[in-house]
């Protein structure tokens, strides 16, 4: 009989910690348990990783209560933790956080709320009900604040019993729940749905109501009506598209043509799931068969498919064999919310198959799915999540699909632990036996490099789906246009002439520029004095619409200076531009043109950003500006011009993917142009353009790019061929944290040599108030454990010195 058991606490302290089992109640590995933990007592809910019967040498304190009756967490699931934990330099506590949906998650600081959106709470009588009316009046209690109402030491079960039953909630959950936008579909009723019906309804509109028989005739169209699976239509859709007012559709309704329901947007109705599966073209069937046999020859694929190529379909083939099976899958994208018509695809196809699992979902749907994943019962066997779905309890996986494998979202920044979920993703469906499938137009040199030495198998899909050429893309020389005084603001003659061509069409336009706000710098005429923040060391970038000053670091905001702070000169020019400048400009350019900006200013919440996107599917916007946004998997089809303001600003990023991260930077929104008729013109304005990057973007030519990187990586010494830890060190004193990161330099310099780089000062070096050094640490790919052992070691002995325990470390390993 074990009478110990190692339990994993929700912090981020290192070390494992061992507790005495209590009497009588079974435990399992992966069960929650309460138990007290440091000198104050607080109650934390643990993770029992391992039973055993080998005392400790100092005492232990006796679990308090088992909270689970099964377990939450798989072996394989610890397992995987354990990797990242010692992959990333981070304790297990910080990616048991991380992977635990927050209602999972408790200790004694943990604070509930009254779920709001339970329907009627049931009468209590037990002293829950005390607890429930104080929340009601308090709105948030503590853990430790309920269990003194309740008259317990550790309220942790009964806690635990009100959120399972849906009646409290975590309280940091509230904040994220969004509920789903619904939209109204159209559709024939059943009278109508007939060949005779429809017939009967033109005859009858065609003498009286002309408006109304153009709107049945566009709603045929769309609806492929006459089809065995007839789709409903959207029905701000179907108005735009057939030119038609709400005044038109409504008598059609109420003489019972049409009937309209609402429903979340994405899902389908049940009876309109195409089960029949896509039919794939040549080119298509062709790289699948290249896929297909990669799987069966290597654990990893890379897929690299063009812009518009028909990815989606390969996977959608390969997924509905893999559940088909019995087996699961996981089906990773860099960002929900810019993927939701990929997701509605994946739904139309394989409807109530399919689970969506992201941060931003309901604090009870990510537990639910969470809880019946783990208990092995009835879950939906396709998992399609941004990073954090990995995290899942998956029994028995057998296909991971990473789509956009490219994109730097797939890392995790802030806070540990700093993983990169294409990487972790390969190590999971590793430990199921499983194959991945890694997805670009424009992979990671990384991916490609694996595939090139023959790690991965690889494949490819060149060609667009219709046989549609690939955009034309053509660079304007800023600098020439300037001299000749050939520009309107930032654009360039060839630019406003691409997008006219569009607007006269009915066509639309994408813009990108990769600085949001008004204009970045103010700068005075007769000193030269830039306005910074008082808390960082950055210029501010002035937003016209709000009237300041904004901080792009902190988020602080201040008012716009009328004088120079330093000389006092009221003559102060502005320099450089973003996104809203832009848009101001487009606007003088094409005044009857309809524009939106998409940025971080602009989608602040969930709701603005499906209005711009839903607007622009529907026609409603005829032009829109970004920034990164709008490279990401936007496909909307009546898009054939796209336009990069300023390509420099793109090639400059400070560290050795700049080049890595422009190219695809550009390769992505240039592959946003281009329709089933027509190929598509894409714009590049720079300063620069003899940078040979942009002539390999012109010509598409991912290999080329490859080739000319790779060849830089390898004689500088980054990765793929070394691994590279990034280390930042913070502190409000600057001798203080230079001190400290001198101390580590040196102590790292021991063993790796001229493999550390720095300390360096980077170029914002003063960011919250508190002033930054970092280090770059290079590490040998055949001996990355021992030497990350290394570097462990001293972080512990340098920071064990008093004068540099205050300062702060971060330790990022594979930035991206
Ligand atoms: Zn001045
Ligand atoms: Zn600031």
């Amino acid at each position: 009989m074990p009478r110990f058991a190692d339990v994993i606490l929700p912090l981020a302290v290192p070390g494992r910690f061992t507790f005495s089992l209590p009497e009588g109640d079974e435990v399992k590995s992966g069960m929650r348990v309460a138990v007290p933990f440091g000198r104050g007592g607080k109650l934390y809910g643990g993770l029992v990783r391992r039973l055993h019967d080998e005392a400790p040498l100092t005492s232990t304190r006796e679990i308090l209560s088992v909270l689970d009756a099964a377990p939450i967490v798989t072996e394989r699931q610890f397992l995987l933790w354990e990797r990242i934990a010692e992959h990333y330099l981070c304790t297990l506590g910080e990616v048991m956080i991380a992977a635990l949906p927050g209602q999972l998650t408790l200790s004694s600081e943990t604070r509930i709320v009254v779920n709001p959106f339970i329907a009627e709470e049931p009468v209590r009588t037990d002293r829950s009900g005390v607890l429930i009316a104080a929340l009601l009046e308090r709105e948030a209690l503590s853990m430790k604040e309920a269990g003194e109402l309740l008259g317990l030491k550790n309220p942790m079960p009964a806690i635990k019993r009100l959120i399972d039953e849906g009646v409290v909630i975590v309280e940091e959950e509230l904040r994220e729940a969004w509920k789903p936008r619904t939209l109204t579909y159209v559709k024939l009723t059943d009278a109508a749905h007939s060949e005779e019906a429809l017939h009967q309804w033109c005859d009858k509109l065609e003498k009286k109501a002309p408006k109304q028989l153009h709107l049945l005739m566009r709603y045929v169209e769309l609806s492929r009506c006459m089809s065995d699976h007839p789709l409903e239509v959207e029905k701000n859709k179907l108005l735009h598209l057939s030119g038609s007012s709400p005044a038109a559709l409504k008598p059609l309704i109420e003489k019972g043509l049409f009937e309209t329901h609402e429903r979340e947007a994405g899902l389908p109705a049940q009876a309109l799931i195409d089960k029949a599966g896509p039919s794939l073209s040549p080119a298509q069937a062709a790289a699948l068969d290249q896929v297909r046999s990669g799987l069966a020859a290597k654990d990893v694929v890379l897929l690299r498919g063009v812009t518009s190529s028909g990815k989606t379909e390969l996977y959608t083939t390969l997924i509905d064999e893999a559940v088909r099976d019995g087996g699961q899958v996981l089906y990773l994208l860099p960002e929900i919310a810019l993927t939701a018509q990929i997701i509605e695809r994946l739904r139309a196809r394989f409807g109530e198959r399919i689970a969506v699992y992201h941060s931003r979902m309901s604090a009870r749907d990510r537990t639910e799915l969470w809880v019946r994943m783990a208990h092995g019962k009835d879950a939906p066997p396709i998992i399609v999540g941004a990073r954090s779905a990995l995290f899942l309890p998956f029994n028995d996986l057998r296909l991971a699909v990473v789509d956009e494998e490219h994109d730097p979202s797939y890392k995790q920044h802030e806070p540990a632990p700093r993983y990169h979920a294409r990487d972790m993703a390969i190590v999971l469906a590793g430990m199921h036996g499983a194959k991945t499938l890694l997805g670009s137009a424009t992979p990671s040199l990384e991916s490609q490099y694996n595939a090139h030495s023959g790690k991965y198998a690889y494949a490819e899909l060149l060609t667009r789906y219709g046989d549609v050429a690939m955009p034309a893309i053509t660079l304007v020389d800023l600098r020439d246009a300037q001299r000749r005084k050939q520009m309107r603001g930032h654009f360039s003659q060839p630019l406003i002439d691409a997008i006219d061509a569009a607007l006269k069409k009915r066509e639309q336009a994408i813009l990108f520029q990769n600085r949001r706000g008004y204009v970045p710098v103010w700068q005075c005429e007769s000193c030269a004095f830039v306005p910074n923040c008082d808390h960082c060391d950055v210029s501010l970038t002035y937003h016209k619409k709000l009237h300041q000053l904004r901080c792009h670091y902190c988020g602080r905001t201040y008012p716009p200076p009328t004088q120079c702070a330093q000389c006092g000169s009221n003559r102060l020019r502005m320099i450089g531009f973003g996104t809203e400048k832009i848009e101001e400009e487009l606007a003088e350019i094409f005044p009857e043109a309809r524009i939106a900006r998409m940025d971080q200013d602009t989608v602040r919440g969930r709701q603005a950003l499906d209005r711009i996107l839903t607007g622009f599917a529907q026609g409603a916007i005829d032009i829109l500006v970004g920034t990164q946004m709008v490279t990401k998997g936007l496909d909307f089809d009546q898009v054939t011009t796209v336009g990069i303001l300023s390509a420099d600003s793109l090639l400059r990023f400070p560290d050795f993917r700049a080049h890595e991260r422009g190219f695809q930077l550009m390769a992505q929104v240039a592959g946003r142009a281009g329709r089933r008729d027509t190929p598509g013109n894409v714009i590049i304005q720079a300063h620069e353009v003899r940078n040979p990057v942009l002539d390999l973007v012109t010509r598409h030519d991912v290999e080329g790019f490859y080739q000319r990187e790779i060849e830089h990586r390898r004689t500088h010494g980054y990765p793929p061929f070394l691994r590279v830890l990034a280390l930042t060190l913070r502190h409000r004193n600057e001798e203080r944290v230079a001190a400290a990161a001198a101390d580590l330099a040196s102590a790292l310099r021991e063993h790796l040599g001229d493999r550390v780089l720095g300390p360096d000062i980077p170029a914002v070096a003063w960011v919250k108030d508190r002033h930054i050094r970092n280090l770059l640490v290079k590490l040998r790919r055949s001996a990355h454990h021992e030497e990350k052992a290394f570097v462990r070691e001293c972080i512990d002995r340098v920071f064990a010195q008093p004068e540099h325990r205050a300062v702060q470390l971060v330790a990022d390993v594979d930035p991206v």
